[in-house]
């Protein structure tokens, strides 16, 4: 069995990702809500390879407490094969930076760019235990072979890339300096858990159908005309294939769901 942790499931993108992860009867899913009994869909998903953990990526003493208690549901010795980061927030969609909220702005960045900081951190001792050895094969080649397959994908987005992002002012400023901030955590902090096996990557998911997707209709059409949303299910299906498909030699990479390299 593996196991997949999803930072941020209560609905849109992190809830489609559990949902096809369940489908595969051989991984094991923690998923995380802040709020677990405001997270109907999740709680619906009714599965014993389901485990629901209350964390608020923002609120210091929930991420340890939810580190501890995902170390509690795993199976003795056994540790996270994947994490990934899902939670995020756009609170300011089209306010130029003049006129960006100082207050709201530190709230995106906690959110979106210093609590994965954080998250990561508390949970790297469970994506670096070993996994039991198998009957088949030397306990060398089941070390590589789990080294290689631990993974860290933080969902970021292309209006985090340097050079994709649209220049035009106000469109979603302050959430692209997150993002951009992400992916420099990304690809430093990523070179170095390489060395030991790691591979991180960020992935953008394509414009998808939900609140927050939906949240930019206005100015995608108008900035973005001919890119169509896609919904969450295949989002959540085609960005699955690109970390599965991922090796440790790809790291550190910036991929879209439909598997092509974003610029940094
Ligand atoms: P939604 O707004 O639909 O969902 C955001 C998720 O993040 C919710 O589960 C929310 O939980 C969670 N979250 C926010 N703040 C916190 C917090 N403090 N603690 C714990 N969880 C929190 O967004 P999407 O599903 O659309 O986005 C998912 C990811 O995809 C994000 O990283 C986003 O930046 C990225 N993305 C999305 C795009 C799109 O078109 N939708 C495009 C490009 C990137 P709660 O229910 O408690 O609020």
């Amino acid at each position: 069995m593996r196991t997949y942790l999803v930072v941020g499931a209560s609905r849109g993108i992190g809830l489609a990702l559990v949902v096809e992860l369940l489908k595969d009867p051989t991984i094991l899913v923690l998923a995380t809500a802040r709020a677990p009994n405001r997270a109907p869909g999740l709680q619906a998903l009714s599965s014993s390879r389901l485990s629901i953990l209350e964390l608020d990526v923002t609120d210091a003493t929930s991420v340890e407490r939810a580190a501890s208690a995902a170390a509690a549901l795993l199976p003795a010795g056994s540790g996270l094969d994947c994490l990934i980061y899902n939670a995020a927030v756009l609170l300011q969609e089209v306010t130029p930076f003049e006129q960006v909220d100082l207050a709201v702005f530190q709230q995106e960045l906690l959110t979106n760019t210093v609590a994965p900081l954080h998250v990561v951190r508390a949970f790297l001792p469970l994506l670096r235990l070993p996994h039991p050895p198998s009957s088949t094969s030397s306990s060398l080649s089941s070390d590589i072979s789990h080294r290689q397959s631990t993974k860290i994908v933080f969902v970021s987005s292309d209006l985090g890339s340097l050079e994709v992002a649209p220049t035009k002012a106000g469109l979603c400023e302050t959430y692209s300096v997150c993002k951009a901030g992400l992916g420099m955590l990304a690809r430093k902090w990523g070179t170095t858990l390489k060395e030991e096996g790691i591979c991180t990557l960020i992935l953008h998911p394509g414009w998808v159908d939900t609140d927050m997707g939906n949240s930019i209709n206005i100015w995608m059409s108008e900035h973005r005309p001919g890119l169509s949303k896609i919904s969450a299910t295949e989002s959540a299906a085609r960005c699955l294939r690109v970390i599965e498909d991922a090796r440790i030699e790809d790291a550190v990479a910036f991929y879209a769901y439909d598997g092509s390299r974003v610029p940094w």
